[in-house]
């Protein structure tokens, strides 16, 4: 079917990521792959090239553009390279929205110049060890020092996607106690400078797939954060990352889709290309059946992904639609991948080809950015369950 979803803008951008991604990424990505992370000088080819800056706004030195369509088509030629961009997603798909909405003028001015060229890499800390799912038990605390000049953080966090290269990392951390009647009240965000005292990067987790992503542990021993830092007003922070989730579950969801779209791709050239039994693996009906039926999974997908995009643009798409479309092209994604990843026998089971990072990348699309069980939790309850 022919997509309206994207117009000549989007397409236009298409284009010259996609001579972009082939002149400066698939040459260098095993490189990459090898040290595991993105070189930092990369951010700052995307910022040069605008990929940072599209939805930034023009006064700071961005493009201005408000669809998250461009998002989706940066996502969606990733993956049909088969590379990774690292933590660059969060940057900009995650991190961006709660600066927009948030940040005062004065801050959006000192940081948003340097989110649009590459320059501050942020990322953002809501996990940590002993708490996920359930974000309102976090530990990490912030308090306000008796001057009123600035909060003292202590905690840890972990899984913090862009931690090794973050330059700032919005923190959540507890303000205040939890109020008996609402768990939620009390969290703040904190835009957290990481070259500050006491703030340290961990591990870099090894991971079973996103190999180029840095993936870290962070922990906060008395980190001074200025008051100038806290993002939006004290003690609301949890309201603010429930309007921001919908956006960065669409984004998940365009991801499942788009390496689904890759995988089918990828296992059609290999068919073609294998011969067994005198023939191609592409011969045999069993062949042709499961990659009609991939197809069909991922028409599905695509067709969902456009209408939550249509939604999300038009300022439509709600909590428990994002979880649905996150729900469904992750859950695709998984099928899909690992039928395509059978179709390459042995092969498919080898790093060197895509179609095995792919399966060990996708993986985490059904943990992160809340749990298919959470997501089934918020459709449920949205049913009137
Ligand atoms: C590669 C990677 C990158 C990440 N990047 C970031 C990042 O940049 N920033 C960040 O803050 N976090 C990040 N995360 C964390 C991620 O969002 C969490 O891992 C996720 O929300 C799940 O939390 P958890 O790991 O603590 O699992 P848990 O919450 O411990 O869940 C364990 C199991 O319990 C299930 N479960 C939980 N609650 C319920 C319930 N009520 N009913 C039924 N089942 C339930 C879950 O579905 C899951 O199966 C990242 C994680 C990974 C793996």
């Amino acid at each position: 079917m022919r997509r309206t979803v994207f117009n000549e803008d989007h397409e236009a951008f298409r284009a010259t990521l996609r001579a972009f991604i082939e002149a400066e990424v698939v040459p260098v990505y095993e490189e990459w792959y090898a040290a595991g992370i993105v070189p930092r000088d990369f951010y700052y080819k995307l910022g040069e090239l605008g990929v940072f800056g599209i939805e930034v706004p023009e006064e700071y030195g961005g493009a201005g553009e408000e669809s998250f369509k461009f998002q989706a088509v940066i996502t969606e030629e990733a993956a049909r390279a088969g590379v990774s961009f690292g933590g660059s997603s969060v940057h900009v798909a995650l991190c961006l929205p709660y600066l927009k909405a948030y940040a005062t003028e004065e801050q959006k001015k000192r940081w948003l110049p340097g989110v649009a060229s590459g320059e501050t890499m942020f990322a953002i800390a809501m996990t940590e060890p002993g708490t996920g799912s359930d974000l309102a038990g976090m530990k990490t605390t912030a308090k306000l020092s008796e001057d009123g000049t600035h909060y003292v953080l202590n905690g840890a966090k972990t899984f913090i996607t862009g931690g090794v290269h973050a330059d700032r990392v919005i923190v959540c951390a507890r303000t205040a106690p939890p109020k008996e009647d609402d768990r939620r009240h009390g969290i703040s965000l904190l835009v957290v400078d990481t070259r500050s005292e006491g703030y340290a990067v961990g591990r870099k987790l090894d991971k079973m797939g996103l190999k180029v992503s840095d993936t870290a542990e962070l922990s906060f021993s008395d980190v001074k954060v200025p008051v100038e830092d806290l993002l939006g007003e004290e003690h609301k922070g949890f309201s603010y990352l429930g309007q921001n989730l919908p956006q960065e579950r669409l984004g998940i969801a365009v991801g499942g889709y788009a390496q689904a779209k890759a995988a089918v791709r990828f296992a059609q050239q290999y068919v073609a290309d294998r011969t067994v039994f005198g023939k191609p693996v592409a011969a045999f009906q069993n062949t042709k059946f499961e990659l009609a039926a991939c197809k069909a999974e991922v028409d599905a997908a695509e067709a969902v992904v456009d209408r939550a995009l249509e939604a999300h643009d038009a300022g439509e798409l709600t909590a428990a639609e994002a979880a649905s479309a996150k729900l469904f092209c992750t859950e695709v994604a998984h099928r899909v991948i690992d039928r395509c990843l059978q179709l390459h026998g042995g092969y498919g089971y080898m790093n060197e080809y895509p179609i095995a990072r792919l399966y060990a990348d996708n993986r985490v699309n059904r943990i992160y950015g809340g749990t298919s069980e959470v997501m089934k939790m918020i459709i449920a309850k949205d049913m009137g369950l």
